[in-house]
């Protein structure tokens, strides 16, 4: 394909993304196809000659379409959501064009140096105290990760190098060190979290969160006491705001209290409910953030820029670099030192141009259409909420800070199982379930950007329809 094929081409793909996604709410949000749908469909090897670009088209809706959960669709209200925005889009494409691997300063300085003047924008419009931004002047600083899974990790293995070199000066042997480190984080933390401390080679604590499903001081402190008593030594913990099973919110404050007491570096993983704190109202829920070491959230899940796109913040950049950096010869540079080389901010070395993204969509949104989509995501879940508090069969499982609504019938766990797959069985909405102290209830997930007052007012209805079914059947 040479370039004016390409810009054809191109303006037919973005005639198609444009239908595709203005036309969403009429497709199936989840597919009917079966495992192994797909290979029957295309030829079992490469083609040995070049085809025609029009043979490619046309087998999106043949071939993929078919097989694609419709994430952005308005019936879509599983997991939370993933972002997507025409702005983000057009990034994406610019940054493949460019297609840099930014991974020192001179390896392309716009890269870097975008990130950095990015990261302090979302800082600021997040409301994150100065020490985290690197417009500050002092060690603070952002870096784009992949996911929030990484973030995790990387603050993770910074605060296991810095407990190790503080013991190793003090005399205590590394090895020793490192078989006793012990790291914490609510029963409500992520997945991601437990496994960070698998691939770190650390042992973890789930500390059980109160009858609000949020992680407090004085549970944390019980455990590192114990702890201590056993002769562990405790690192590291993880706070957090938006927790997956029912968006519940850890006490920072109360954390980064007894992480400062005990010398603990303190994560916070704000994946989800990150993007709310561009709006003032939703701030309270980050109280205590300056007690932090890192803070993350995840733009890509609820801030319009589209997958990946995790931002994450160090008050103190020079513990993610010590724990991080080697320098061969072939990634020296003269400019070393005057500006952040994100490799060593990061486990990959290569590294996309992913601030361009949150450029365009910082622009072209702006900090008043940001929070007004926010806003507006957040009142659609209230309106679901409270279909749910006005209808006696049904009960909340937490009042509703954000887009997520918890629910379930006032019945057993299988009553609310049967309901959940009649549900997704109708294709008419997706849903998916969680369990919290052997309570299954279902999460309603205000999730795609096209949803409407009346797309809340249809899922309710779906979830009244099947309730009605499955319970003529008890
Ligand atoms: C979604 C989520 C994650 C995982 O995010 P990735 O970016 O996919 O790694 C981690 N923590 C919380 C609280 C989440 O909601």
């Amino acid at each position: 394909m040479e370039g004016e094929q390409f810009r054809s081409a191109a303006r037919e793909m973005a005639d198609y993304i444009s239908n595709y996604l203005e036309n969403i709410r009429e497709r199936r949000v989840l597919p009917t196809v079966e495992p192994g749908y797909l290979r029957p469909l295309i030829p079992a090897e490469a083609p040995e000659t070049p085809e025609s670009w029009q043979d490619v088209m046309k087998d999106i809706e043949r071939v993929i379409m078919p097989g694609v959960t419709h994430w952005h669709s308005p019936q879509f209200h599983a997991y939370y959501p993933t972002a997507n925005s025409y702005p983000a889009l057009l990034a994406d494409m610019l940054s493949g064009a460019i297609g840099c691997i930014g991974f020192t300063w001179i390896a392309s300085p716009a890269c870097t140096e975008l990130e950095v003047v990015m990261m302090d924008w979302l800082g600021q419009l997040l409301g994150l105290p100065g020490e985290f931004l690197a417009a500050s002047g002092g060690t603070g600083g952002g870096v784009i990760q992949g996911t929030a899974s990484e973030a995790t990790l990387v603050a993770m293995l910074s605060a296991k190098s810095r407990k190790v070199s503080e013991l190793k000066e003090k005399g205590k042997a590394a090895q020793d060190i490192v078989t006793q480190l012990v790291a914490y984080a609510s029963d409500q933390a992520h997945s991601s979290v437990e496994r960070a401390g698998m691939l770190a080679g650390v042992e973890m604590r789930k500390v059980p969160s109160d009858e609000q499903f949020g992680m407090r001081g004085p549970q944390l402190r019980k455990a590192v006491e114990e702890d201590l008593k056993k002769g562990f030594i405790p690192f590291y913990v993880v706070g957090t705001l938006g927790a997956t099973p029912a968006c519940s919110f850890d006490n920072l404050r109360e954390i980064g209290e007894v992480a400062l007491q005990f010398g603990m570096w303190h994560h916070v993983d704000a994946a989800y409910a990150g993007s709310a704190l561009i709006c003032e109202e939703f701030r309270y829920l980050m109280d205590g953030i300056e007690l932090a070491d890192s803070f993350n959230f995840n733009p890509h899940k609820w801030l319009l820029v589209n997958f990946d796109c995790s931002a994450m913040w160090f008050k103190n950049c020079n513990d993610v670099v010590d724990a991080f950096n080697v320098d061969p010869l072939y990634l020296k540079h003269d400019q070393q030192g005057q500006m952040p080389d994100y490799r060593h901010w990061q486990i990959p070395l290569g590294r996309r141009f992913r601030s361009l993204k949150l450029w365009f969509v910082m622009r072209l949104y702006g900090k008043k259409l940001l929070q007004e989509f926010i806003r507006k995501q957040v009142s659609l879940a209230h309106q679901f909420e409270d279909y749910v508090k006005d209808n006696p069969l049904f009960e909340l499982i937490l009042p509703v800070t954000l887009g997520l609504v918890c629910f379930r019938l006032k019945k057993s766990n299988e009553a609310n199982e049967a309901l959940l797959k009649a549900i997704n069985a109708g294709g008419v909405i997706h849903l998916v379930p969680a369990k919290i102290k052997d309570v299954f209830f279902l999460r309603f997930a205000v999730c795609s950007r096209f949803t409407e007052s009346h797309d809340v007012e249809k899922a309710w209805m779906e979830v009244k329809k099947q309730t009605d079914i499955v319970l003529s059947k008890e």
